[in-house]
């Protein structure tokens, strides 16, 4: 895994985020286990009906028929990149699709990198 490709990609598509709300602008890098990457960013709407990055990027890997998945890399901010981590119904959505081994990169802050796994964001994922 090309860790520095999963940045670029995350910074590259943070820079499409639409974000006239909060200016909170999200970009995250989603590596399949056959190694394709799909990007996602933020889009937010003046109603309830906004998206988040993880939540985009996954949705283009399912529609492109892509159903398992290596990792996610996610970076935001409003201006200089800060810690950013999943919220709960991305996390909630991921389980859907992943076991609680998923690893989760958050980059912040000028090369710092916090790893945590599904699990360990999502302990305890509602199921039906
Ligand atoms: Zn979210």
């Amino acid at each position: 895994m090309d860790i520095n490709l999963l940045i670029e990609t995350a910074k590259k598509a943070r820079e499409n985020a639409y974000t006239p709300y909060s200016n909170y602008k999200v970009g995250c890098a989603l590596l399949t286990k056959s190694e394709k990457i799909f990007s996602g960013c933020n889009i937010e709407n003046d109603e309830i009906m906004s998206i988040c990055a993880e939540r985009v990027a996954f949705t283009k890997a399912i529609s492109e028929g892509e159903k398992d998945f290596e990792c996610i890399l996610v970076l935001g901010g409003k201006e200089e990149l800060q810690y950013t981590s999943p919220c709960g119904y991305c996390r909630q959505f991921m389980s859907e699709f992943c076991n609680k081994d998923f690893e989760i990169y958050m980059y912040y802050d000028n090369d710092k990198m916090d790893k945590k796994t599904l699990g360990e964001l999502l302990p305890d994922s509602f199921r039906l």
